[in-house]
């Protein structure tokens, strides 16, 4: 019951939680015992929702990337890539998370939109970029008539929230990867924007940050043979907390549209 308080500095404490990923429940019991961390008998008696990611035994990680591998080979649209995904169990994220959140937009779109991975609000409705940051990049989009209506597909380079809203590491990223690469090949776009630090580093294979590499041109190959232009840019939730960054986010949203001409793809006014 989101916004059950009505203690205003409980409520905004509660929220701040919330909008970092932590469900209401969890987050009024942290903000009354701040102190405390739960013990591994409140994990045990239910009494803190277990959220952590779960290790799981059996395969290495080695076996759930060549799993994940095996199965994004077997798909030939966009909505197989997402039914394997319901159905696979190799992230440990995956127990922690309500929802898998894969892709919204159009398939087959010249332009591929990849972000990071999903918050609590795209956890909650099971679509990426849905959230402030979400609507903050529909209007970038927006201003070089791009939409996930018309000409984006927009998706992540990781399909479960991690717990607190904390980085994806190595290996969650690596067993996401073999369903991005498929999702490039068979939506085929002719250019790629990668948002931010983690999808660009783990996209090009880069330790440069993003600072330095946004509004830079690279190519991307993946192993199916699909080769096509990638722009890193800031990423919208960056640009919230510091606007005054917005305008190096124009100049990179001016170079997309200026290749995409050179493409030979107008971008319309709609
Ligand atoms: N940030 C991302 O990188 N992806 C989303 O889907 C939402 C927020």
């Amino acid at each position: 019951m989101p916004g059950a308080t009505s203690n205003p500095n409980l409520k905004a404490l509660t929220e701040w939680w919330e909008e970092m990923g932590v469900p209401f429940d969890e987050a009024l019991i942290r903000a009354l015992t701040p102190a405390e961390k739960p013990s591994p008998e409140d994990y045990r008696s239910g009494k803190v929702p277990d959220r952590r990611a779960k290790k799981r035994r059996g395969s290495s990680p080695q076996e759930y990337v060549r799993r994940a591998s095996a199965l994004a080979a077997e798909c030939t649209s966009l909505p197989d890539i997402l039914s394997a995904l319901e159905n696979y169990e190799g992230s440990p994220l995956k127990s922690g998370a309500e929802n898998t959140v894969v892709y919204d937009g159009m398939p087959g779109a010249p332009v591929m939109i990849i972000g990071e991975g999903p918050g609590a609000q795209e956890d909650r409705k099971g679509l990426p970029f849905v959230g402030r940051a979400g609507q903050l990049l529909d209007k970038m989009l927006a201003a070089i008539n791009l939409s996930r209506q018309t000409n984006a597909l927009i998706t992540n380079v990781n399909y479960w929230r991690p717990p607190g809203n904390r980085d994806p590491d190595t290996e969650e990223l690596a067993i996401c990867r073999p369903f991005v690469d498929r999702m490039i090949e068979l939506s085929a776009p002719k250019l790629i924007i990668s948002l931010g630090n983690i999808p660009t580093k783990s996209l090009l294979g880069t330790r440069t940050g993003i600072i330095r590499m946004r509004g830079t041109e690279h190519m991307l190959a993946t192993p199916g043979g699909h080769e096509c232009k990638l722009i890193p840019m800031l990423h919208p939730a960056y640009l919230l907390r510091r606007p005054q960054e917005k305008s190096r986010t124009w100049r990179d949203l001016l170079l997309v549209e200026q290749r995409l001409k050179e493409m030979g793809e107008e971008i319309s006014e709609s």
